[in-house]
């Protein structure tokens, strides 16, 4: 199993498609270090994220505590604290560190709202390339803003021998948004190919799957259903900064239990997780996020290994690129469906904008009023 651990919910990043940041949590409520040590070995994947991970001064603690108990233990974020960052990268080298990165210098620094965030993060990466770590990559969420742009950020991951990770627009609760729709969906699709074929020529398995992944995301912008069925609360879950346990990061009426309260056997056992479970099974959102895609696609039978539909259609391509076969995604995505958004309000864009700190912040954990108002096509 894979889990999420959102160590807290403040966040001094600013972004357009996620408003985390304007509802921290109070760090005397933030789950603590008695709690994660409740979790016990084995997890596949383990990753520490947010809001803002690195925030938390105990940071090195929790890597301490979960480093064991985890194949891969992540930490996801804004890298603009390098000085939290370095010392256990040097102490973990193998620690993955993913670094969101939404853009080049103006496109990054106003969709993330970050002053000098892309030269900031491209010192924190240098930073970490030289204190030894072994996995370390950007991440990026496809948007209308910033698409014409994620070939180059690949590039660039290219020349810095590190990876690319990808995301697009997605609504939920964790996000506090409702409104994260795409403006041209074929636009977007179309520029995801592009990134696809770059990847295919690679010789790295991760790039190649992580093409498909890609795929899956081409889908998600459409409008589509997925790809392959959701498997959270059984493959994946997350911990929130209250220790509450949910089966994904999208749905308010997913909490399967709590940490502080309850064991951790006891929640994924318990006939509450069950229930969430038959949920999951009729969930008709079309959420494609690492977490749900990764899961799928691996095989349920030998958990390193991935299905056999995402093998046939990497070895399939892989094959065209190094033949210079066309690729023909229309082999594997109706594109004369796009989904309609009729009267769905779309978000507004921040390009351009300097600075969108006119919002108060406001802590809030009931996520009641997303608990039917958001749709993920
Ligand atoms: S598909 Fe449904 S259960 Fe799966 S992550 Fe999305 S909202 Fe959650």
């Amino acid at each position: 199993m894979d889990l999420s651990v959102i160590l807290t919910y403040r966040c001094d990043s600013r972004c357009s498609m996620c408003h985390i940041w304007q509802n921290p949590t109070q760090t005397a409520h933030e789950v603590t270090l008695d709690t994660l040590a409740k979790l016990p070995g084995g997890f596949d994947h383990l990753n520490l994220t947010g809001g803002e991970p690195t925030l938390r001064k105990d940071l090195m603690e929790v890597v301490e505590l979960l480093h064991p108990r985890a194949c891969t233990l992540e930490i996801s974020t804004n890298g603009l604290h390098p000085d939290r960052l370095v010392p256990i990268v040097e102490r973990f080298p193998d620690i993955k560190v993913r670094i969101s990165v939404e853009g080049f210098e103006a496109t990054n620094d106003a969709i993330r709202g970050e002053k000098n965030g892309f030269a900031r993060k491209m010192e924190s990466m240098d930073a970490l390339i030289a204190a030894g770590g072994r996995d370390l990559g950007f991440a990026t969420t496809f948007q209308d803003e910033n698409v014409e742009e994620v070939v180059g950020l690949y590039r660039l991951c290219e020349e810095k021998g590190i990876e690319f990770a990808t995301s697009a627009l997605h609504n939920g609760f964790q996000f506090h948004k409702d409104d994260n729709v795409p403006y041209d969906r074929m636009k977007v699709a179309s520029k995801v190919e592009d990134l696809i074929r770059e990847m295919l020529k690679s010789w790295n398995a991760k790039t190649l799957f992580r093409a498909y992944l890609n795929l899956g995301l081409i889908a998600k912008i459409l409008g589509h259903d997925r790809l392959i069925p959701c498997t959270a609360g059984s493959m994946f879950a997350f911990v929130d900064p209250w220790s509450d346990v949910y089966a994904c990061n999208v749905r308010p009426d997913l909490k399967m239990g709590n940490l502080l309260e309850q064991g951790w056997e006891e929640i994924l056992k318990g006939p509450v997780a069950q229930e969430q479970r038959a949920k999951v099974k009729a969930c008709t959102q079309n959420c494609w996020m690492v977490a749900s895609a990764k899961t799928a696609m691996r095989n349920p039978r030998f958990a390193h290994l991935p299905r056999l539909g995402p093998t046939a259609w990497v070895v399939r391509n892989k094959l065209k690129s190094l033949l210079h076969i066309p690729i023909r995604f229309d082999q594997d995505v109706d594109y004369s469906v796009v989904h309609e958004d009729g009267e769905v309000a779309r978000r507004e864009s921040w390009l351009g904008r300097k600075q969108k700190a006119n919002l108060q912040p406001a802590e809030s954990r009931q996520y009641s009023q997303f608990s039917s108002g958001f749709f993920n096509r």
